[in-house]
């Protein structure tokens, strides 16, 4: 008998360096025993610092390979980085009615390099069309800001998503300034968050998010409850960068806990 492991399809992008994006999103499912089924939505030219251009892949060619896939393969979640254009969102959402599994959506918005990758159409989109359709949104704060424009602040931005339709915030405090902990916050309901804080490791890290979120999706993908997925895919992603390593003059890259590049 051949072995089955759990499914997880990704829907993200391609970092060529290696750090974030869909390679990001192979190893974090790697590590938990999960494989990944890899459709990218964009292409980009970046290095270690910063991104330089995105290029979206044709909606029909998205389609055409989650369709294959779907037609195919049972999966347990689906994870969805760095989206190219407004018109992905059709078979995406067509994707999701289909396998009827829990989304985590990473709202790629910004490089940390500073780059925008996503314009307002896109994120008015993805508000109104992909948010109420999502199991756990994952942004950072500065994100979460973008996404819920005039709130006061995070928890007031969090409402405001679970409001427009999202089941789930982890607003991730990594680009926040708290110097001895990043802080993330996890709402699965209006009201008080539960707070989850990590020592901040010396060092600010290219493909952090893209890592956290597949290694929650990989983790609901298999099976686990949201608090579970929520919490361990934390604790794993805190273990993979502090064995980040560097691949060029910028930012180090999560690194695979327990061995290898
Ligand atoms: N490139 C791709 C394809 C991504 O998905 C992301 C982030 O999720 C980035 C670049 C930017 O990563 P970071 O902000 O960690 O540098």
């Amino acid at each position: 008998m051949v072995s089955k492991p759990p499914l997880l399809l990704c829907l993200s992008g391609h970092d060529p360096s290696g750090g974030a994006g869909i390679l990001a999103d192979v190893r974090a499912a790697a590590a938990a025993g999960v494989h990944a089924l890899t459709v990218i939505t964009a292409l980009t030219a970046q290095d270690s610092r910063n991104v330089r251009r995105v290029w979206a892949l044709a909606p029909l060619l998205l389609e055409e390979q989650i369709d294959a896939l779907l037609d195919d393969c049972r999966i347990g979640a689906i994870k969805i980085g760095l989206l190219g254009e407004a018109a992905q969102l059709p078979p995406i959402l067509r994707a999701i009615e289909r396998a009827g599994v829990p989304v985590v959506l990473d709202p790629v918005l910004r490089a940390g390099g500073g780059a925008d990758l996503v314009g307002a159409p896109l994120v008015a989109a993805l508000l109104e069309t992909l948010l109420p359709r999502v199991s756990l949104l994952t942004p950072n704060a500065a994100e979460a800001r973008r996404l819920a424009p005039g709130a006061a602040d995070l928890d007031g931005c969090a409402a405001q998503l679970l409001r427009r339709g999202a089941a789930q915030v982890l607003v991730t405090g990594g680009d926040e300034p708290t110097p001895e902990t990043v802080q993330n916050r996890w709402y699965a309901a209006e009201g008080a968050p539960r707070l989850f804080e990590w020592p901040r490791l010396p060092a600010s890290f290219h493909g952090a998010g893209c890592t956290l979120a597949s290694a929650i999706a990989a983790r609901l993908a298999r099976g686990e409850s949201m608090a579970t997925a929520v919490e361990d895919g934390q604790r794993w992603t805190q273990q993979a960068l502090a064995c980040a390593y560097g691949v060029g003059h910028g930012r180090p890259i999560p690194g695979t806990p327990g061995g290898g590049a």
